[in-house]
């Protein structure tokens, strides 16, 4: 079966103003120069989305939301649905970050619930899983990732378009990243388990890698074996290093 094109994402979180769509549109710029060899996105936060996609029109550069609610509406104040999303512009959304998963308490089945929701929006979701620091101390960084993709993937995802994101926590904005063989390790555990969640269908899907991906190291995570792009925090808020990654490719 053949495997979906690569994906690099620009993770903003909680940073990004309106002065800071010029960094969008200099990316947007320079790969209307240069294609890039990949998918390029970046996911700004929820009240950037509408003018980001309005920045980037036109252009190669998809827009993605950073988490969206498992109903479509209703009375879940300070919350966003996909279909907001993609009324704004979203065409991704990345799901059951590890920032969520640990600082409010997001279970598997709520990201499953999610990632229903997502689809049902006509989005592509990008589902976070990763150990932690103990859990990786432990020996059993193979275990909770696969359990993470048991309980996050609904069945419905087979045949959809959607990425899988393999953050180490303890490699998300600290500068420290796993050796390859740890990433190809677990990159080849979290294909084995989309295919014994989805069957043949979870074959397709891009495993990206993301945790302190920056320009000087993305070269070489990015040609290991069943890295499928990259979720990038960080090294995506300025269109200069974002590219640095994007041409490393
Ligand atoms: C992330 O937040 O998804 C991430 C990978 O962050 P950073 O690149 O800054 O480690």
């Amino acid at each position: 079966m053949k495997q979906s094109v690569k994906l690099i994402a620009g993770n903003w979180k909680m940073n990004g103003l309106g002065a800071d769509l010029a960094e969008a549109q200099a990316l947007a710029a320079a790969l209307n120069d240069q294609p890039a060899a990949c998918r390029v996105a970046i996911c700004p936060p929820a009240t950037l989305v509408d003018r980001l996609s309005q920045t980037v029109a036109g252009g190669s550069v998809e827009v993605g939301g950073q988490d969206c609610h498992a109903e479509t509406s209703g009375a879940f104040t300070g919350s966003v649905s996909g279909m907001m999303l993609a009324d704004a512009g979203a065409v991704l959304v990345i799901i059951g970050h590890s920032e969520r998963r640990a600082g409010l308490g997001e279970t598997d089945a709520d990201v499953a619930a999610k990632v229903e929701a997502a689809l049902a929006a006509g989005l592509e979701p990008i589902i976070c899983v990763g150990e932690t620091l103990d859990q990786r101390q432990a020996g059993d960084a193979v275990a909770v990732v696969s359990a993470q993709i048991a309980g996050s993937l609904p069945a419905s995802l087979s045949g959809k378009p959607f990425a899988i994101a393999y953050e180490p926590v303890w490699a998300i904005g600290t500068g420290l990243t796993p050796t390859l063989e740890q990433i190809e390790e677990v990159h080849a555990a979290v294909r084995a388990a989309m295919v014994a969640r989805l069957g043949e269908g979870g074959r397709v899907a891009p495993i990206l890698y993301g945790g302190s991906v920056k320009p000087s190291n993305a070269a070489e995570i990015l040609a290991a074996a069943e890295v499928g792009g990259a979720l990038v925090g960080g090294a995506s808020l300025k269109a200069d290093d974002f590219l640095g990654i994007i041409r490393a490719l």
